[in-house]
């Protein structure tokens, strides 16, 4: 089966990603990824964000943030005073089987722009389980001989888009030339489209897409909640372990705190 130009190109972009964003960015499986792209605001945006209530003190960045500030951040997380970590923003851009990517959906405070299978061509590489992902405490719940047939299946599906979306453009080639339909000149044409449409629907859950997230801390923070959890699906599970290990990375003093608190709620 061969690579369409959606697979290609992303790999490739990956490539260049992981090059010219080092720190924060992550490879994921054979074909996954992570980056944290972009941030807005951190420790001092909040603490200035709460202290509208209260006083004119600000700080003018995260080094100036000392005992009270430390001790402030501590308070509000404890106590759930949520929306001052709603000022802080993260724009992420994950690759990612579908069927990973359900599941993250489900979180719905943030916004999500995603790859489409309607204007271009799906991403021809699937996931493949690794050897963690497939035993459970070093119990193989797959043998060799299932893994096999499903690798086949996704190829044959991904084949199956392939040979049917060359042959449907042919024929669209054929009537336009016959003057059965009318040619269309440049710009989207809507009879491939539409065979892409139709066609998508045969593509598995295990096939790649690509989507920028964008989320607030609080809603990360839950995410982080939920999703790194020994019981969240192995799958999701990596991506969020990376994202945490990312947003670490980004604002030590905030993850530090959101542990403590994590940490003191868990023993209360
Ligand atoms: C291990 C695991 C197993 C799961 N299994 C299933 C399953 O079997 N079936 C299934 O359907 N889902 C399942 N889920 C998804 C889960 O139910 C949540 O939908 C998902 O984790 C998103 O969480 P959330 O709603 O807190 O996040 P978000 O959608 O980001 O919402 C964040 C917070 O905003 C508030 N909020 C958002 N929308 C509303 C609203 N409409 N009304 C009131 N408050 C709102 C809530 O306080 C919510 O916690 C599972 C999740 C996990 C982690």
């Amino acid at each position: 089966m061969h690579a369409t130009d959606a697979t290609c190109e992303l790999m490739e972009e990956i490539a260049t990603r992981c090059r010219l964003n080092p720190r924060f960015a992550r490879r994921i499986g054979d074909h996954g990824f992570l980056e944290l792209e972009e941030s807005w605001g951190d420790e001092a945006t909040i603490i200035n964000t709460a202290r509208i209530s209260t006083t004119n003190q600000r700080v003018a960045g995260v080094e100036q943030c000392g005992e009270r500030e430390r001790n402030l951040l501590y308070h509000l997380l404890s106590k759930n005073h949520g929306t001052p970590f709603e000022t802080v923003h993260f724009r992420w851009r994950v690759i990612a089987p579908i069927f990973v990517l359900r599941q993250w959906m489900r979180h719905r405070i943030c916004s999500y722009n995603e790859f489409s299978q309607r204007y271009r061509e799906p991403i021809t590489a699937w996931y493949r389980p690794d050897e963690e992902a497939i035993t459970v405490d070093g119990y193989p719940v797959l043998p060799p001989e299932a893994l096999e047939r499903y690798a086949a299946l996704m190829d044959g599906l991904h084949r199956f888009y392939q040979e049917e979306y060359a042959a449907a453009c042919q024929r669209i080639r054929e009537a336009e030339e016959a003057g059965r339909i009318p040619p269309i000149a440049g710009g989207r044409n809507p009879y491939r489209a539409r065979a892409r449409e139709l066609l998508r629907n045969a593509m598995p859950v295990a096939t790649y897409s690509d989507l920028y997230w964008t989320i607030n801390f609080r809603s990360l923070m839950n995410f982080f909640n939920l999703r790194r959890k020994p019981d969240a699906q192995y799958e999701i599970r990596q991506y969020a372990d990376a994202a945490y290990e990312m947003f670490r990375l980004r604002l030590p003093l905030l993850a530090d705190t959101m542990d403590r608190v994590l940490q003191d709620q868990a023993t209360d």
